[in-house]
């Protein structure tokens, strides 16, 4: 088996508060991999202990057989690693074609020459073209990103991210506060990339993470409870019990 993201006995204190506590992961390549868990389970700051946004207070992480651990953010999406970019800080004013060829161009290191006309970036803009072709987003093109609806919002966030041409994609919750009608969509867009992109998957929607996942591990109180495919996972007492205790505190 072949693994595209790993963890080892990775631990993560706040202070005196285990938020993560010695999860090993094993994610294999070309995995749909949920994260699932309810509500302040570490799934976040597992992901940010994936990307380096956060450094562990123990344990290490392994992406794609390398141990990088020790390794800035930058360095891990030069080695195939990315998330979904926040779009709304960065993108607003801009077209989608705009702001994904921006982005191209930040991977192809011809970013600080973005100010000449977009004419003198013919390749880029193809792949820019390529990557919204792949998530359905060519027919709003030419339209400013703060425009759109927020399911298609969600979706440039993904093709900003998939510019930096990941092998292994993180997102935390790419439906959030995208409404039902449009998270389907979106859901059926992700399902469709390429499967020698490895997806990690933290959703909280449960039909979501059953249509679309053939992995989910699920975290409590920072530990992993267990780890199956999901017609495992769905039948499970614990997992139940777990989300029954979620809805019953709500
Ligand atoms: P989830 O994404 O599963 O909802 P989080 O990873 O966001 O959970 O949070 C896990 C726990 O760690 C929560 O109890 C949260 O309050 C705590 N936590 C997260 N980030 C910090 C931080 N920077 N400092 C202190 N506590 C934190
Ligand atoms: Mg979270």
């Amino acid at each position: 088996m072949t693994y595209a993201l790993q963890t080892r006995n990775l631990v993560k204190k706040f202070g005196g508060f285990v938020a993560i506590n010695d999860v090993t992961l094993n994610v294999a390549a070309g995995a749909r991999h949920a994260l699932i868990g309810p509500n302040g389970a570490g799934k976040t700051t597992l992901i940010n202990l994936l990307t380096g946004f956060l450094e562990p207070t123990s344990g290490s992480v392994i992406l794609r057989g390398d141990d990088v651990t020790g390794r800035s953010q930058n360095q891990r999406v030069k080695r195939g690693l990315a998330r979904t970019f926040q779009i709304n800080r960065l993108f607003a004013d801009m077209t989608v074609l705009e702001s994904v060829t921006l982005a191209v161009c930040e991977r192809r290191g011809i970013g600080a020459r973005f100010w000449r006309p977009v004419g003198a970036h013919g390749e880029a803009i193809d792949d820019a073209a390529g990557l919204m072709a792949q998530l359905r987003l060519l027919d709003v093109a030419h339209e400013q990103t703060k425009d759109l609806a927020y399911g298609k919002q969600r979706l440039i966030e993904i093709a900003l991210a998939l510019a930096a041409q990941p092998r292994v994609l993180l997102l935390d919750e790419p439906a959030a506060g995208v409404p039902t009608g449009e998270s389907r969509e979106l859901f059926e867009s992700i399902a469709q990339l390429p499967r020698d992109i490895t997806i990690v998957l933290i959703e909280h929607d449960m039909d979501l993470v059953f249509r679309f996942a053939d992995r989910i591990s699920v975290l409590v109180s920072g530990a992993l409870l267990t780890e199956d495919v999901p017609a495992v996972i769905a039948v499970d007492p614990r997992v139940k019990e777990v989300y029954l205790g979620e809805a019953s505190h709500a």
